[in-house]
């Protein structure tokens, strides 16, 4: 068994304690032992990393994540390369998202029917670097609702009454489908630009959940508007996306359901779309524009509030856009920081903890993802700095000194003792 034994770190566990000095060792797969107050622990046959006073940190997990999608302007873009180059590039953001600390994706859905579940497979079997991966469907959508865009839009599949979202269900769950990622709301384009409208019924909400209960599925969903917040708590959804516009009552449910529900606001998109489209060369019209604005006031206040009543939000921010590109994932934690009110520790608290609950059920295991904590799966970041004191440092990949998954190092610690590096800045 491989070992490998940590030492001179500063240990920031996931859970929103304090960091604090310690020694880590482990062991296969596992951390096997954290000595904390400076004692020491004795490992003769461990591979010894001197942090020189560096943070070991659990990997990151991205809640709202889409491997698939390529850097794209359009959704009609979305699927312009053939299934085979597909997956080829899929693959290279595998490993991208992994060189940022990612060590967990769940995913926001995939572009095509099976890109997903190949590239987890492939993973998984260690052919390719890649973060653990919860694969989910194509967007599941209703006539007229978001991501039916139309012949070339085959980045959706449309599907209406619940007979058709259950065929579809119990096919994904067939092919080895994680996630059902359903959209229940629908942008209505008018004079108020963040009106939407509830698209999916009740019967083809509980339809899907019904399957991922008899198959042991999650279910994901887009849903912006009050009314299908409620019906996806209603119906047993796991994952609510975005919640722009819940109220008083939809908040009072999330709240009551906050020991099994999770809530990503997913706004890189819009955030992105007002600091870097134009960067980018991407043109942002007056609607978007208006829209975005909107939609960051609207969320920030409800995501806000939400962490205020305990109900865990988590970041993952709709990477995969040409003005929001891969790789740029932990800039959701300093916008929780910036905008949620989230302390840098609350804000990885979400991505590790609760990042390691929401994916511990897809991946078939208990409370063992996403802490520094004797037992748990060594998914590791030495970072050099504190991203308690200094949140940004999480967006450069420079900054990460090693990228432990599984016991293993995916990016092994430098050659050149860490503690001399430390002493000369
Ligand atoms: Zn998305």
């Amino acid at each position: 068994m491989t070992a490998t034994l940590f030492t001179n770190v500063r240990v920031i566990d996931g859970t929103g304690e304090a960091p604090f000095a310690a020694e880590v060792l482990v062991k296969g797969n596992r951390i096997a032992q954290i000595a904390r107050n400076g004692a020491a622990i004795d490992a003769p046959e461990a591979e010894t990393v001197d942090g020189g006073g560096s943070t070991l940190m659990p990997g990151l997990t991205d809640a709202h994540a889409h491997l698939s999608f390529l850097n794209a302007e359009r959704l009609e873009d979305l699927t312009s390369l053939s299934a085979e180059a597909h997956a080829l590039e899929t693959a290279k953001v595998a490993r991208l998202v992994l060189d940022h600390g990612y060590t967990s994706m769940f995913s926001g859905s995939s572009a095509r029917t099976h890109t997903d579940i190949a590239i987890r497979d492939a993973i998984n079997a260690g052919d390719i670097p890649g973060p653990r991966l919860l694969a989910a469907t194509r967007q599941m959508t209703v006539t007229g609702g978001f991501g039916d865009i139309g012949r070339n839009g085959a980045y959706a599949v449309v599907l209406n009454g619940a007979d058709a979202f259950r065929d579809a269900c119990r096919q994904a769950a067939r092919d080895g489908v994680d996630i059902f990622k359903i959209v229940p709301s629908a942008a209505r384009r008018g004079a108020d630009p963040l009106a939407e409208d509830t698209a999916m019924t009740d019967a083809e909400v509980a339809a899907v959940c019904e399957v991922a209960r008899q198959r042991g599925r999650r279910v994901s969903a887009h849903a912006r508007s009050a009314d299908a917040v409620k019906m996806c708590l209603r119906h047993g959804v796991d994952m609510i996306y975005h919640a722009t516009l819940a109220d008083d009552e939809a908040k009072d449910m999330l709240e009551a359901a906050k020991d099994r529900i999770f809530v990503a606001p997913a706004m890189g998109l819009p955030y992105s779309r007002l600091r870097d489209a134009e960067s980018y060369g991407v043109a942002t019209d007056e609607y978007t524009h208006a829209r975005a604005t909107k939609e960051i006031e609207t969320v920030s206040a409800t995501m806000a509030e939400l962490h205020r009543r305990g109900v865990r939000v988590l970041p993952g921010g709709d990477y995969g856009f040409k003005w929001n590109p891969h790789g740029k994932n932990a800039r959701d934690l300093s916008m929780f920081v910036e905008c949620f009110g989230f302390t840098s520790l609350e804000a990885i608290r979400a991505a590790t903890q609760w990042g390691g609950q929401l994916m511990g059920p897809g991946l078939g295991l208990g409370h063992e993802l996403g802490q520094v904590r004797e037992g748990y799966l060594a998914d590791l970041l030495l970072v050099d700095g504190d991203p308690s004191q200094e949140i940004e440092i999480l967006q450069h990949r420079e900054r990460l000194l090693a990228i432990m998954k599984d016991g293993a190092f995916h990016k092994p610690p430098p050659r050149e003792p860490l503690v001399r590096r430390q002493a000369a800045e």
